[in-house]
């Protein structure tokens, strides 16, 4: 089946690259509502075209709308999830070859991903070939500024599905990813007393000094060998030289691999006892993103996919890595999720944005073969 696959996408490779060189074309970085609209239009028309199905347009109050198609039926449901946002400001990059590799905004993040998806549906079509489930793939258009419109229709599409399937692409050495870190970020207030640093500098309280204490406390509980670390990013206090400040504040962006130690990190900032006398603090939480924690259902589904990669005489392994993805929250509710079936390349976010031309079919192989395993 393997073999059949990836000799179907090979005839049909120009076709395919095509396609994303379309896709790639109309370009629209997560800022650019009108655009946005515009690659969702040709999405709408290529998906129909190769999968025959017609895809469905949420409306989400800041115009990043998530769209959802289906295809196939049968024994349970296997979710795809991408997102058709890019970083890059329109114009910033040219699409273009390189010897082996293609360049342009969006190519590999995530532009490919999605044709990778839906060639791999228009072949089991062409084939003849019956998934045996149903195929839904979510896409959504706020993914680079972490899905405010979008998270919770993934998770309510990813309810009671038998696996998640993320298009992202690989790791730039070629692996899969089964697991990626939480997020968390915190805002801590401290809260002095000022008087004049000349003339009662004893009354004081200074907001300051607290600060400064606990952001070396705080930088200490990074562990590098547990895969905790704990950013203190930026800091501000005080108003005048000659004044005990009675304000500042600190921000954290903590990262971090199992939920029990964002838990942990959170109970030991929030709860933290002052050590200069007379201040107080307020803690704001933003939750951030929970871990892909490489849950026995995670490596299960790279077990599956690295038996499909013999097949086709691919070699790679899996990671954890340190950025986050929608496949975050689905492997958080339970589903088993891989990530990193999308292209081969390297610059996601970044001036040299590319992937690897003659690994592009393979991996589409890979994502197809892998479907029909769940
Ligand atoms: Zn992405």
């Amino acid at each position: 089946m393997e073999q059949k696959l990836l000799a179907y996408l090979k005839e049909h490779e120009a076709e395919i690259f095509a396609d994303l060189k379309e896709l790639v074309l109309a370009e629209a970085s997560t800022s650019d509502i009108d655009q946005l609209a515009h690659v969702r239009e040709v999405l709408i028309r290529l998906i129909k075209e190769r999968t025959g199905s017609d895809t469905f347009v949420y409306e989400a109050k800041g115009g990043h709308n998530p769209m959802k198609f289906e295809f196939g039926q049968g024994d349970g449901t296997v979710l795809l999830i991408g997102h058709y946002d890019t970083v890059c400001p329109i114009g910033s990059m040219e699409l273009r070859q390189e010897g082996n590799e293609l360049h342009g905004p969006g190519v590999l993040d995530m532009k490919s991903g999605l044709v990778s998806a839906i060639w791999s549906m228009k072949a089991y079509k062409d084939l003849g070939i019956d998934p045996g489930k149903c195929l839904r793939m979510v896409i959504n258009g706020d993914e680079e500024i972490r899905s405010p419109e979008s998270s919770s229709i993934i998770c309510e599409q990813a309810q009671g599905c038998k696996a998640a399937l993320v298009c992202e692409p690989c790791t730039s050495n070629g692996d899969l990813k089964t697991g990626r870190k939480g997020s968390i970020g915190f805002e801590i207030t401290i809260h002095g007393k000022a008087t004049h640093a000349g003339n009662n500098h004893k009354g004081g309280i200074n907001a300051i000094e607290e600060m400064a204490r606990e952001i070396q406390y705080v930088h200490s509980l990074t562990d590098y060998e547990a895969g905790t670390t704990l950013n203190v990013g930026i800091c501000s206090g005080g108003t005048k030289a000659n004044v005990v400040p009675d304000l500042a504040s600190y921000t954290v962006d903590c990262r971090y691999m199992k939920m029990s130690e964002g838990e942990r990190i959170r109970g030991l900032l929030t709860n933290l006892a002052v050590s200069v006398p007379g201040t107080t603090r307020e803690v704001a939480v933003d939750e951030g993103m929970p871990p892909m924690e490489q849950t026995p259902g995670n490596l299960g589904l790279y077990e599956l996919a690295a038996q499909c990669g013999e097949k086709l005489g691919l070699s790679f392994s899996h990671q954890f890595v340190g950025g986050g993805s929608d496949g975050n929250k689905v492997s958080a509710m339970g589903v088993p999720t891989l990530d990193g079936l999308g292209a081969w390349g390297d610059g996601a976010h970044a001036v040299n944005e590319h992937i690897l031309i003659d690994q592009y079919v393979p991996r589409i192989a890979l994502l197809a073969s892998l479907i029909l395993k769940i």
